[in-house]
């Protein structure tokens, strides 16, 4: 028989003893990410950001069942993610002219009594001033941005296909932010997130002031003061 019992017996410990090594590996890795991305958030300022996101993406299953396991609410790690995320795409970002940018807003945001119509590219605002779209759609096309009011995901991927924006801003719940993050770094498009304040699905409220300065950056004309 070529395997004798003992090779056999060789070979099973040597994968039991890399299993055992990935697994303390995989623990110890979760534990560092935990540890630095609690100094970050403490000292607001970000640590080795290129291995914390990769130590993020390749551990999160792992981060998440710690952070469930001691009690801790994994919100605040996923919107460091996303903080961490935006300050590494920022560079890239602040170099693609506003006019390759388009910035992706959640219907949710607009008021429950919106008059607005559904149409092929999202929602058509019509400034009617019942909600804050209204009141900033205007400015930030004005700066240039390509602005989309979108019910979902299916929207915002046949407009990317449409219209090719290289860099994109989108406003979303923690989790729609995240996945989006994620789905625009499988397809190499630059992308901002910005969190709403307030989930759910009806007159969700945004900080448009963070909007507007993510916006703002790297933009030169009049029009961005
Ligand atoms: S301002 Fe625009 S998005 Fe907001 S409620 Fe009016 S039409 Fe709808």
């Amino acid at each position: 028989m070529f395997f004798t019992a003992s090779l056999w017996n060789d070979l099973m410990m040597l994968i039991g003893e890399i299993t055992v090594f990935l697994i303390v590996g995989m623990l110890i890795g979760s534990v560092l990410v935990m540890i630095v991305a609690g100094l970050s958030i403490q000292s607001g300022q970000f640590y080795f950001p290129r291995l914390m996101t990769s130590g993020m993406v390749l551990l999160e299953g792992m981060i998440k069942g710690m952070c469930r396991f001691f009690g801790f609410d994994d919100k605040d790690l996923i919107q460091f993610f996303i903080r961490l995320h935006n300050t590494m795409n920022m560079k890239n970002f602040v170099e693609t002219p506003v006019e390759k940018r388009a910035i992706f807003l959640p219907q949710c945001l607009r008021s429950a009594r919106c008059p607005a119509h559904l149409t092929p590219e999202g929602l058509s605002c019509r400034r009617c001033g019942q909600c804050d779209i209204g009141r900033d759609i205007d400015r930030l096309q004005a700066m240039g941005y390509q602005v989309f009011i979108v019910p979902g995901s299916t929207f915002m991927k046949r407009i990317i296909k449409k219209y090719r924006p290289e860099a994109i801003i989108g406003v979303g719940c923690l989790m729609e932010v995240k996945e989006g993050l994620e789905l625009c770094d499988r397809i190499g498009m630059v992308v901002m997130g910005v969190v709403t304040m307030k989930d759910g699905c009806v007159e969700t409220v945004l900080n448009w002031d963070e909007l507007l300065e993510i916006a703002s950056t790297g933009v030169t004309a009049p029009d961005s003061q």
